[in-house]
């Protein structure tokens, strides 16, 4: 489990923007789960950071000053950048987003890099059908309450597992989900899903791994769908726990499990962001976020993401 003291605040001088560069003050920064992969050495989808190099996830900064002439002063953009107040940026994969059509936040959350991994793992490998049952896990995080309400959408029964009575009674109350699991009251998972989901289980968004998923696991019905989209469960281990062994209950139901990255399907982006745009404009699709005020609270922030400290999209506001 990172620990505060994992974490220290420096201050260090910021360079002026050179040719094509821009200047950039943060406004918002991304704190996300996967990020506590890149903070062990090994083989992953993405780098180790260095230690003692600043972190970097997803932000939201204003173009303060500007020597591209793509980017304008007083313009936002979102991108990966580095855990600081001001930074110089090579512009490199910077995108503007506009706060008219949105709240800026919501461009790291609903309408940014979650709501795409809900949508595109849904769709694309979860593929439900009206009148079908959809379990989620980490129902009331980021991705989680963006899969779940993509389901209602859709015409599916959706059960959220999520761990308070607060998170579930907020899905079932506020998001539509017609039954909601707290599995830290819940001491057999099997058990529970198998009351709420009487048809069984179709599609299994599995955000958390771990025991909770070998319960969902044992309620899927023939040709059930089981989006692997995270393991948070596993991530803070130090061995690899085993569990039950699932070949058996996927071939029997002639089930499909599948690993994704959201970077899978970076050419479905643009036509995903429009439809969850229209959605949350029109809405359908409720947004939710944590807002932690104070750049010094990221790493607070980040560690309460293994805590279950959020609801919906954990942020911090520089
Ligand atoms: P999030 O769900 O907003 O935050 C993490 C949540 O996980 C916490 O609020 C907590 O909620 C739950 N949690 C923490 N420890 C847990 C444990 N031991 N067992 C069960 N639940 C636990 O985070 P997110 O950004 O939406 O990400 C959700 C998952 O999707 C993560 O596993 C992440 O790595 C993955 N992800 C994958 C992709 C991809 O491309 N495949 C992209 C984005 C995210 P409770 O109070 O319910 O415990």
């Amino acid at each position: 489990m990172p620990a505060p003291d994992c974490f220290r605040q420096e201050e260090i001088p910021v360079q002026g923007p050179e040719d094509g560069e821009v200047l950039l003050k943060t406004h918002y920064i991304s704190v996300d789960p996967y990020l506590r992969g890149r903070m062990r050495e090994g083989k992953s989808y993405m780098a180790a950071f260095n230690p003692g190099e600043p972190m970097r996830s997803g932000a939201i900064a204003e173009v303060v000053e500007s020597r591209n002439p793509v980017f304008t002063t007083g313009e936002y953009v979102t991108g990966m950048l580095t855990w600081s107040e001001y930074q110089t940026s090579s512009s490199d994969g910077l995108i503007k987003v506009d706060p008219d059509v949105a709240p800026l936040s919501a461009y790291l959350g609903i309408l940014g890099m979650p709501g795409l991994t809900a949508y595109l793992g849904l769709i694309e490998i979860g593929r439900p059908q009206s009148g079908e049952t959809l379990v989620v896990s980490g129902a009331a995080g980021a991705v989680g309450i963006v899969a779940g309400q993509i389901g209602k959408i859709l015409g599916c029964k959706v059960v959220g597992i999520a761990g308070s009575e607060e998170k579930t009674q907020m899905l079932k109350a506020d998001f539509g989900f017609d039954a909601a699991i707290n599995y830290k009251n819940t001491s057999n998972i099997r058990k529970a899903v198998g009351e709420m989901c009487p048809s069984g289980v179709d599609v299994y968004f599995d955000n958390v791994g771990g025991e909770i998923s070998d319960g969902v696991i044992m309620n899927i019905n023939k040709f059930a769908r089981i989006i692997i989209c995270g393991a948070i469960s596993q991530y803070n281990e130090t061995r690899m726990p085993t569990g039950p062994r699932l070949q058996s209950v996927l071939l029997a139901n002639s089930a499909l499990m599948k690993g994704f990255l959201v970077n899978d399907y970076t050419e479905k982006f643009p036509h995903a962001t429009g439809q969850l745009t229209h959605w949350l404009l029109e809405g359908t699709l409720k947004n939710k976020e944590t807002v932690i005020e104070g750049f010094e609270n990221l790493p607070g922030a980040f560690i309460g993401l293994f805590e279950g400290t959020n609801k919906g999209k954990m942020l911090v506001k520089v």
